[in-house]
């Protein structure tokens, strides 16, 4: 695609960078077959290639409207275009360059503001939002339907404590996350349980709390790359020690961003080198499980095997789109004895999406329940996934339990007390 950048961003280092993906587009449209957004609302505008053309327009000088904020808001950031794309086209980092610049020509409403400020300062605060959540769950009854949805209810399963300390020789680090820790608190416990049968201690350290995935997607930018510091000067004491094999990502979606954190910092010359390291040091569980294969099968065995219980599961885009992980949680499953239930369209984003099921609650309840009728349509037993946000979002809309694929494993072990 040929371009002209304005003045204002051509010699930046967005705007060189902008360039250089408007160029690799070729307009042949396969990604609009696989957008979400343009499956429900039929617009060419809430399409990926739509979406291109208007951030191209923006960035060659073209006004910006509340027309450009909207369909560019509507934008899940899901990167199932990127899967589609023939020509490698990074959609997702044009779509940052251009919201920033939507961010600063077009003004947003006090009310649009107070909610970002809200959701900026809550969710990544864990002594903010768990007191919170806790009133809204005794509120609900009294809460109209629409903000009784928001509420998250407790976690199918309940929690169960983290195994004691074994000195297992080999230690991995798992992130804590902002939200998880109040809402799936078993999460990362049973993760520690799975790796301790797998001779591995797996150890949270204080300090690492939220990756800043949350606030860099409000564009928070400054605050979000705090809160990357905030981790890496947690966890860089780790990583000198020669301690640490692994950071262990249990949300798909933190695993994402901190696997781009070299990239997110690279023009910090403080932090730069240490982002790369750790990015490049981040692992999802379900690597670490398929690296440890042969040993769990053989604990699963002892364990006593499967049932055949039907599963489906829900592969998050930032799992499957963003670091193509693919197949991998399915296979676990599998040989934890677990009957995958097919679910159609298995590419298509829940709707969680970060804070867009609050910011776009129409397309993100559509979306959520088009997700669960195409998971409930095999008669599984559980709703299994990979990510705080989508389990939360899908359990709001389900009668089934929505649970974290690493308990079914954990349980099948046998470990839980
Ligand atoms: S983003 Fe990729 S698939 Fe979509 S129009 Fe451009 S080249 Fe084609
Ligand atoms: S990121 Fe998802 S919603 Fe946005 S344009 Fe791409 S496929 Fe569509």
């Amino acid at each position: 695609m040929q371009t002209n950048l304005a003045d204002f961003i051509r010699d930046t280092p967005a705007g060189r960078e902008a360039d250089a993906i408007l160029r690799s587009c070729v307009h042949c449209g396969f990604c609009t077959a696989t957008c979400p957004t343009f499956q429900l609302l039929g617009d060419e505008l809430d399409s990926p290639r739509g979406r291109i053309y208007l951030i191209k327009q923006m960035l060659e000088g073209e006004p910006v409207s509340e027309t450009t904020q909207l369909h560019l808001d509507r934008c899940l950031g899901c990167r199932s275009c990127e899967t589609t794309c023939p020509s490698g086209v990074k959609y997702h980092r044009l779509l940052e360059i251009g919201r920033e610049v939507v961010e600063q020509r077009v003004p947003r409403s006090l009310a649009a503001r107070a909610t970002r400020f809200l959701l900026c300062e809550a969710l990544p605060r864990n002594w903010i939002f768990r007191p919170a959540v806790r009133v809204g769950q005794l509120m609900r009854p009294l809460l109209p339907r629409v903000l009784a949805d928001k509420v998250p209810t407790a976690a199918p399963g309940g929690a169960r404590p983290w195994p004691r300390p074994a000195g297992h020789r080999r230690r991995m680090v798992a992130l804590a996350g902002c939200v998880q820790p109040t809402l799936t608190p078993n999460t990362n416990a049973a993760t520690a349980r799975v790796l301790d049968r797998l001779g591995v201690d797996l150890v949270e350290v204080p300090g690492a709390a939220c990756c800043g995935a949350l606030r860099y997607h409000l564009h928070a930018q400054e605050k979000a790359l705090d809160d990357m510091r905030q981790v890496i000067d947690a966890w860089w004491p780790e990583v000198e020690s020669g301690r640490v094999e692994a950071f262990v990502m249990t949300a798909s979606g933190c695993g994402e961003h901190v696997r781009a954190y070299g990239e997110l910092l690279q023009h910090d010359p403080a932090y730069a080198a240490k982002a790369a390291r750790i990015a490049q040091m981040t692992r999802d569980a379900s690597e670490i499980l398929a690296g440890e294969r042969e040993r769990l099968v053989e604990l699963l065995r002892v364990a006593g095997g499967g049932s055949d219980q039907r599963v489906a599961f829900h592969s998050p885009c930032t799992l499957q789109h963003a670091q193509k992980i693919r197949g991998v949680v399915e296979s676990l499953l599998a040989a934890a004895g677990f009957q995958l239930s097919p679910v159609a369209e298995p590419h298509l984003c829940c709707g969680s999406a970060g804070t867009y099921s609050i910011s776009q609650p129409v397309l993100a309840t559509q979306l959520r329940d088009n997700k669960l009728a195409a998971m409930n349509a095999g008669g599984p037993a559980f709703l299994v996934t990979a990510n705080i946000g989508c389990q939360t979002h899908l359990q709001s809309g389900s009668a089934l339990p929505v649970r974290h694929w690493i308990e079914l494993i954990d349980e099948r072990l046998g470990m839980a007390s």
